[in-house]
């Protein structure tokens, strides 16, 4: 048996199930922050087999899902001034203000192309150098790093038709309004594999230090899920509260340094708008002065436009764990993938097409 498949070793797994039956005392509602953990839970049957009085929210991890109706619109605006878009697929899909998204746009005449990477984006501005091209730029900290890369490489090549509008966020400032936020009752977080990579342990050690809220790194196979979830019920019952990597063999406990350093050469730090957590300190990435050429807000003069709330979309309570999706009136009777209402049904790795997928 190869390192990964002791991962989703039923022996194994069954043996941590136990663990967790024994040990655990009383009701937990446990949030997974990031969307692949999310699905990887459905699709390894994990929810169907814990106990009851585990709890599972889930959080603000899938990107397409907290892009705010007012980024969308600033998309849908920036694709009315005869610029080619670039974008990742899950985007064109996310509905903005009166339903439009950006495959309507292109349906009447917008040129919007789908593209797998920021360097895909720059190729095409080089390959077509009497067009503009615009990449929209949205991600945590897993995605940022890339993009700050590819603006780095623009400008040493001096593209002069390529430009970004970042609306990129960062994970751990939407993590400490959650832990703030009395509203919303969380118990233990499994922190995001993927964007840990980069960050490593340090951003997050505010949670045990200022929340008491356990807190680990979780890897995405069943036995890692498993393994975190079985820490963070310890830590409960020991009335203690941790941040511990439990994704090793990924993500070291001093991240990706390389990458934030080329992230914060072109980015600094700035608020961002979350949707349904509204503006967030700090928790956002614009373009510094030096880049400021690259810079489509400021290029095409792109501000975020005001629109009116998408009405009955309850994404913003799904995000923060409030409610679960098909406590939405609108699932899977308005809003469905093939006809989705809000973000968190287009994306693969949103909560509530996850739970239209697998739901039991
Ligand atoms: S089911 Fe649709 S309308 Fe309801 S919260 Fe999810 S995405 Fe929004």
């Amino acid at each position: 048996m190869n390192l990964l498949n002791k991962f989703k070793d039923p022996k194994l797994c069954l043996n941590i199930l136990e663990q967790i039956k024994s040990d655990l005392q009383e009701e937990f509602r446990f949030m997974e922050v990031c969307g692949t953990h999310t699905v990887a839970i459905f699709q390894s049957g994990i929810r169907s087999l814990l106990p009851e009085k585990i709890i599972h929210l889930s959080g603000p991890g899938c990107p397409v899902c907290v892009t705010h109706d007012r980024e969308i619109a600033a998309y849908l605006a920036l694709s009315e001034k005869n610029l080619v878009i670039a974008t990742f697929g899950d985007l064109i899909k996310v509905p903005g203000p009166g339903g439009k998204n950006l495959k309507m746009a292109q349906a009447e005449g917008a040129i919007i192309n789908i593209v797998y990477s920021a360097f895909d984006a720059l190729q095409m501005a080089m390959e077509n150098p009497d067009r503009k091209v615009v990449f929209l730029g949205v991600g945590f900290e897993t995605t940022a790093p890339t993009v700050a890369a590819v603006i780095k490489m623009a400008k040493e090549q001096e593209v002069r038709n390529f430009f970004v509008l970042t609306m990129h966020k960062l994970v751990p400032p939407a993590l400490k309004a959650l832990a703030a936020d009395k509203e919303i009752r969380v118990d233990g977080l499994l922190l995001p594999g993927h964007v840990s990579t980069i960050i490593g342990l340090e951003p997050y050690k505010f949670l045990a230090e200022e929340y008491n809220m356990p807190s680990v790194i979780g890897g995405f196979e069943p036995l890692d899920i498993l393994q975190s979830i079985l820490i963070m019920i310890r830590q409960k019952n020991e009335s203690r509260a941790v941040v511990v990597n439990n994704y090793k063999r990924v993500v070291s406990d001093q991240g990706n340094t390389r990458a934030m350093e080329v992230m914060h050469d072109v980015f600094e730090v700035s608020d961002a708008l979350w949707r349904g957590l509204g503006t967030i300190p700090d928790s956002g990435l614009v373009l510094r002065k030096e880049y400021s050429d690259f810079d489509a807000s400021l290029v095409f003069d792109q501000e975020l436009p005001e629109v009116e709330e998408v009405v009955g979309c309850k994404c913003g309570e799904v995000l923060k764990g409030l409610i679960s999706p098909d406590n939405c009136p609108l699932f899977d009777t308005r809003c469905t993938p093939a006809k989705p209402v809000g973000p968190c049904m287009v994306s693969t790795e949103g909560s509530c097409a996850a739970y239209h997928k697998y739901r039991l």
